[in-house]
């Protein structure tokens, strides 16, 4: 089957033939139907070869849809067939966070050899891909895969975040969306689906700002001091009850810590090397600063379930898969316009 892989540090990914793989025990094999491109992929694509963590050659892909075309022994809840999403942060399985589900903050899994598919486990930006166990799949029906496999992490990345703030977001308050690509433009319409809030998104690129205002912004403006000014006034220079910073630099960390006010969340999800100094004097009192990594098995569960409810709009670009290593050139050059998809 052809794949898109990263073959060395340093290297560009590039579509190879390797062979189809079997499902051992507890395992399924997916034929895929969409393959979503994640910006992260760029930030480990960007790793050094010291201590970089995954074995090489890997598929890559960690947003996966497809149908059930086998199953190994053991696995009896999901039938050959099946259209499913994959729920990608694999964890233990038994620990205490796995039991809530919170398998994305498994400490245990790495340490095991349990990876992500496409960050450890070979990914679905291929014609098939393996899943290790049926609880970390999740039937979507007659749901266009293309549109839905976002969800599985553009998707479920900010809807973990944004629940988190969710007390926070009353009629009256005000959120803050930075960087309106595959993550902020989902995040910006389950704002307004979720929340009372006026969403104000910040972008640097016009098309992104459209696709915020398309999404529900009530506001989308330039991601510069203008933006600073323009929530002051909307919080009568309070500050946000919320900020979630989808790209994570340098500059966008600190434009997100002067945006939140007194008691306000401030969360990065951007892995972009910008940080926040958290300290008695350094951010408001009362704030909550974290960061946030992918979302819970019953989250992935809520949203699709959200997303039968027809409440999202996925913006989509779709490419086959001999273009895998055009749409990492694309993402990296800021051309495309909310999540680019693989339809192998
Ligand atoms: P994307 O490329 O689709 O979107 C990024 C958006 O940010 C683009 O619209 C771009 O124009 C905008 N942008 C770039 N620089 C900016 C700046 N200085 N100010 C304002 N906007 C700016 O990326 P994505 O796939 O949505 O991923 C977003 C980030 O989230 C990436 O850093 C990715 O690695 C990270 N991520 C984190 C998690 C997690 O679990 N924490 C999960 C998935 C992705
Ligand atoms: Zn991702």
């Amino acid at each position: 089957m052809r794949a898109v892989q990263y073959m060395s540090v340093g290297d560009k990914p590039r579509v190879v033939d390797v062979d189809v793989p079997e499902p051992g025990p507890g395992q399924l094999l997916l034929k895929v139907t969409a393959a979503g491109v994640c910006h992260s992929d760029l930030a480990v694509m960007g790793w050094p070869a010291e201590g970089f963590p995954y074995e090489l050659p890997m598929t890559l892909g960690h947003e996966a849809a497809g149908r059930v075309e086998a199953v190994g022994a053991g696995v009896s809840r999901i039938p050959v067939g099946e259209p499913v999403v994959v729920y990608g942060p694999w964890g233990c399985g038994v620990c205490r966070m796995c039991a809530r589900g919170r398998e994305n903050y498994c400490p245990h899994a790495a340490g095991l050899g349990v990876f992500p598919p496409g960050l450890g486990a070979p990914g679905a930006l291929a014609e098939y891909v393996l899943v290790d166990s049926e609880r970390h799949v999740v039937p979507i029906g007659d749901l266009d895969p293309v549109r839905t496999v976002p969800l599985t992490d553009a998707g479920l990345t900010p809807y973990h975040a944004i629940k988190r703030s969710l007390d926070r977001l009353v009629a009256g308050s005000v959120a803050v969306v930075i960087g309106v690509g595959g993550l902020g433009h989902i995040a910006v319409q389950l704002l307004r689906r979720l929340s009372a809030a006026t969403v104000v998104a910040l972008d640097v690129r016009e098309e992104s700002r459209e696709l915020a205002r398309r999404s529900g912004a009530q506001h989308a403006l330039p991601s510069d001091g203008s933006a600073l000014e323009a929530v002051e006034d909307l919080t009568r220079g309070l500050g946000a009850e919320a900020v979630f910073d989808f790209v994570g630099a340098a500059a966008t960390t600190s434009l997100a810590r002067s945006m939140v006010g007194r008691d306000g969340d401030l969360t990065l999800v951007g892995i972009g090397g910008g940080t926040v100094e958290v300290g008695f004097e350094s951010v408001p009192f009362g704030s909550r600063t974290g960061i946030t990594y992918w979302g819970s098995r019953s989250e992935l569960i809520e949203l699709i379930d959200l997303a039968r409810e027809g409440a999202l709009d996925v913006h989509v670009e779709r490419y086959g898969i001999e273009s895998g290593p055009e749409v990492y050139e694309r993402m990296e050059a800021g051309l495309v316009k909310g999540r680019a998809v693989i339809v192998p």
